[in-house]
């Protein structure tokens, strides 16, 4: 284990989202924040393996399809094939997880202002929702925003607060449509998060409706 796994993390991801993780059934954006809290988070390892063998029970129960020699030759040649193998996962940065790197495509973010120091870098934006990462100054709050669908958040560096809880390095927060919330950064270290839609945003203070097709946030 690094040092950099060894945050207490508080807030974690709920045994649904956990389990649609293992079978598959996350848009992009959420895949992402699932997998790079997972990669900072011993305890939710623990419970999605915990899934994943589930499933593969469920699997196991299930009568055998049979396989045709020709598509098992095809699928041997495959495997010794090296150039079918996927890629290595980039390597984990100081504080951005194996997943957010991969989503970064191994390179440094593009920040963009927001307005009032905060910053964004969109990684995903899609029907399934988005995904970027946000930087937020000590001690400033992210406009009061609801959302029409779920947003995950996940704390990479520094910590804020806000109706809910404290959230610091490796803590998840779940918010719901029904949520409407100010998230503000502490006092110190810059506030820099994963965040991931399966809805568009609708930020009620910082940037007027009109603009957010432009910012697509
Ligand atoms: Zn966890």
């Amino acid at each position: 284990m690094t040092p950099a796994m060894t945050h207490h993390i508080t807030h974690h991801l709920p045994e649904p989202m956990l389990a649609d993780y293992a079978a598959g059934r996350l848009g992009h954006a959420f895949s992402v924040a699932v997998a790079a809290h997972v990669s900072l988070c011993d305890e939710c390892r623990a419970r999605l393996a915990a899934h994943e063998a589930a499933g593969g029970a469920v699997l196991e129960t299930l009568p055998p399809e049979p396989v045709s020699d020709d598509l098992m030759a095809r699928v041997m040649a495959r495997l010794d094939d090296p150039a079918a193998a996927p890629p290595e996962p980039p390597a984990p940065s100081s504080i951005f997880p194996g997943p957010v790197m991969a989503a970064l495509k191994g390179r440094p973010p593009r920040w963009r202002s927001l307005g009032m120091g905060i910053r964004q870098s969109l990684l995903h934006a899609g029907k399934d929702g988005s995904l970027r990462l946000l930087y937020i100054p000590p001690g400033r709050a992210v406009p009061d925003h609801g959302h029409e669908g779920r947003e995950l958040t996940l704390v990479l560096q520094g910590a804020f607060h806000d109706e809910t809880g404290h959230f610091g390095v490796g803590d998840i927060e779940v918010a719901d449509a029904s949520l409407e919330h100010t998230p503000v950064a502490d006092e110190g270290t810059p506030c820099i998060c994963l965040a991931a839609t399966d809805a568009p945003l609708r930020f009620r203070a910082l940037v007027p409706r009109l603009l957010q097709p432009i910012f697509r946030i």
